[in-house]
């Protein structure tokens, strides 16, 4: 069993069925240790009021805590502490940087270049703004038996002024090189956005070596809570962007027909902000650092590979990815429709995603409407993936 997973209270919950939970959606959100459980209580109980605005000694506890998260992510990262803007989530930060700093920089005419694999997160808010502005998209495609970029010398060589690309595909599970492509990226002058809310959960993410402009996230994907997101911005850029949010607590001065704005990443952080959530976020960050994300990193990717093995026993499975250090695998059964895959797993109490994924781009790529997708993480260990194909073959056997 894997030594972390006494550290979950929800795998001692039998609520649902006899058999222990599987849980296999780690790429959906992760399940939270009981530290951070805790630290919910602990912060609603002894020091909750509202940040920035008291003068009293509980409000300046609780701006203190807050602002210790911000340097624990920071630190997390390897960025300034003036670099880390605090939002809802990963899809927050993104239309954050789409509708103000792509949006102060982009023209009619202009390349802006994203890839095949990107979740709806990174695509979305790019097709809303196409509307206002007309510049063009690109997407970079896939090589078919590599599931690597494939074409991107080529788009970059068009001059794109934005590039804004997943670090870990939320489907193939595939990691693309981000040094590599940041270095040509910024060669031919183009910015680089970085989604890594599938991979700073179980990789050293350090933003100034990767040196993209810009690296967002989710804290509930990595043991956090909910509500949390992060955006790190290289502090010249934040600094240039506006606010696309007014209101409390992120101005210097209202007046009738005039207003002005706190420095950065203040700024950026307009009203009560989800202080609770992004305080308990530190424990989390203290939990992955207690057990080494390198640990963690060498963890994942023996059981990745451990996945990859276990799943091609399966009759009729096809993955739609290859052997990766990540922990994701897509993959569909012959004749056999995800959702009544996932359906029959929930039977054994097993947990696995099927749909779409957030990435029809994607999906319509691969010619399927839906896929499987198994994603572990560190409470996951080699008997469930032994459960996990056990169940597979047994459905497979039924068609
Ligand atoms: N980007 C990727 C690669 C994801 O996998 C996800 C969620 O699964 C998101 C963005 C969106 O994250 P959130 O829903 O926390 O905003």
């Amino acid at each position: 069993m894997s030594r972390y997973k006494k550290d979950f209270p929800i795998f001692q919950n039998t609520k649902f069925y006899s058999k222990d939970l599987v849980y296999l959606d780690n790429s959906a959100t992760t399940q939270k240790p009981q530290v951070v459980i805790n630290e919910f209580s602990q912060f609603y109980e002894n020091s909750n009021a509202n940040i920035y605005r008291g003068v009293y000694r509980l409000s300046e506890e609780a701006t203190s805590l807050y602002e210790k998260s911000r340097k624990d992510v920071a630190d997390f990262i390897g960025a300034k502490e003036n670099e880390i803007v605090f939002t809802k989530n990963t899809t927050e930060s993104i239309n954050l940087i789409v509708l103000s700093f792509a949006r102060s920089i982009l023209k009619k005419g202009d390349l802006v270049l994203l890839s095949i694999v990107e979740h709806h997160s990174n695509i979305v808010p790019w097709l809303i703004l196409q509307k206002e502005i007309g510049f063009k998209i690109k997407y970079i495609d896939i090589d078919d038996t590599s599931f690597e970029f494939s074409n991107i010398d080529l788009l970059l060589s068009e001059n794109p002024k934005i590039v804004s690309i997943t670090h870990v595909s939320n489907v193939t599970g595939i990691e693309n090189n981000i040094k590599e492509i940041a270095n040509k990226a910024h060669r031919n002058g183009a910015i680089i956005i970085v989604d890594g809310a599938q991979s700073i959960p179980h990789k050293k993410i350090d933003v100034v070596d990767l040196d993209c402009d810009f690296f967002v996230f989710s804290a509930h994907k990595m043991l956090g809570p909910t509500g949390v997101g992060v955006l790190f911005g290289k502090q010249k850029f934040l600094d240039e962007m506006q606010p696309i949010f007014g209101g409390g607590e992120m101005i210097l001065s209202v007046e009738q027909n005039n207003c002005s704005f706190k420095s950065t990443p203040y700024k950026f952080e307009a009203g009560t902000i989800n202080f609770a959530d992004t305080i308990v976020f530190s424990k989390s960050l203290e939990y992955i650092s207690n057990i080494g994300i390198s640990k963690i990193e060498k963890y994942i990717k023996d059981l990745s590979l451990y996945t990859y093995k276990r799943l091609q026993e399966v009759d009729g499975i096809k993955i739609y990815g290859l052997e990766n250090t990540s922990g994701i695998y897509s993959f569909s059964i012959k004749k056999i429709h995800p959702h009544d895959i996932a359906s029959f797993l929930d039977e054994d109490n097993i947990a696995i995603r099927a749909g779409h994924h957030c990435a029809q781009v994607l999906m319509e790529r691969f010619e399927v409407y839906a896929l499987c997708r198994v994603s572990i993480y560190i409470y996951n260990d080699k008997s469930d993936i032994d459960k996990l194909v056990d169940s597979l073959s047994k459905i497979s056997r039924l068609f």
